[in-house]
């Protein structure tokens, strides 16, 4: 593998480039707070910001990308479209762009699946996609197999991204390899496990031997598998420590052992 930094990229199946780490930014409650730790993740070099509108801090958010200082082109910003909003994405999208005030969104995805609207909202994220330029590519989040299927078999732009729950406690190998044959990247939410499994002693052994903090190896075992991550922390050592896995390299029989973490969970 060649080396990878906390910029390293990969490329979506619209020609667009996502930094595969990503800060998120749920739970994170608008004002000072999101304001802060989104400045400081762009400040140590974090140029992928998560954020939705379920998590009321897209005003924040966008204001910290606006005073980061760095040029808008340099940071890849995802929002999401709440399912409520499905038939209504045109107003959904603008109050979203309104809120970030950065000129445009990298990356729209919608972020739950409606049952039984699953195509049609697709059919109009597609249309407001192909007639906009304030919105760079478009994804899915939290679908499953069988509904990426019923999207692609109506759909004449293919969503570049399902963001699901993913770590190696909850890792699906058939998403995993269902997106890798489609050309869509998955992307991790949760990679941290949301801090429930951090002090697990499967986990805590492969940590130790590469003198790394178990949050590490999990946002590496990400990279590794080309899963983009977007770990949370408000905590400045957290931020900085979730960004520093770009210096060691986790085995190959490793990766194989946390790939199978969620068969003991
Ligand atoms: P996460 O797995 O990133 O865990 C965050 C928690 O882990 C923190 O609150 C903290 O308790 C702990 N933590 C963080 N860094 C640590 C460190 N270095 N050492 C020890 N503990 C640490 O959980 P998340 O925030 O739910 O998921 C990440 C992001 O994914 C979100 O912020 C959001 O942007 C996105 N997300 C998307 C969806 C969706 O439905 N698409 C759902 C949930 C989250």
């Amino acid at each position: 593998m060649s080396k990878l930094n906390i910029e390293s990229k990969v490329k979506l199946n619209n020609g667009t480039q996502m930094p595969l780490l990503g800060f998120g930014t749920y739970q994170i409650p608008d004002g000072e707070i999101t304001y802060n730790s989104v400045l400081y993740a762009l400040k140590i070099g974090y140029r992928h910001i998560d954020t939705a509108k379920f998590y009321g801090n897209e005003i924040s958010v966008g204001g910290a990308i606006r005073d980061s200082g760095i040029p808008r082109k340099d940071i890849f910003v995802t929002t999401k479209l709440w399912p409520n909003d499905a038939l209504n994405a045109e107003k959904a999208l603008e109050t979203s762009l309104k809120k970030l005030d950065i000129g445009y969104i990298d990356l729209y995805l919608i972020h739950w699946p409606l049952p039984g609207l699953v195509k049609k909202t697709w059919k109009r994220l597609e249309k407001i996609y192909k007639n906009s330029d304030t919105i760079k590519a478009i994804g899915v989040s939290n679908h499953n197999v069988n509904q990426i299927k019923s999207i692609l078999s109506i759909a004449t732009v293919k969503p570049v991204v399902n963001q699901v729950k993913c770590s190696p406690y909850n890792f699906d190998p058939k998403m995993y390899e269902f997106c890798q044959k489609n050309d869509i990247v998955m992307e991790a939410w949760g990679p941290l496990t949301q801090g429930k499994k951090l002090s697990d002693e499967n986990l805590t052994t492969i940590a130790e031997k590469y003198d790394k903090s178990p949050a590490q190896i999990l946002l590496r075992w990400c990279i590794q598998k080309g899963i983009v991550t977007i770990p949370k922390s408000t905590h400045e050592k957290r931020v900085a420590e979730n960004a520093d896995i770009f210096d060691f390299q986790i085995s190959e029989s490793d990766i194989r052992k946390l790939d199978n973490f969620s068969k003991k969970a």
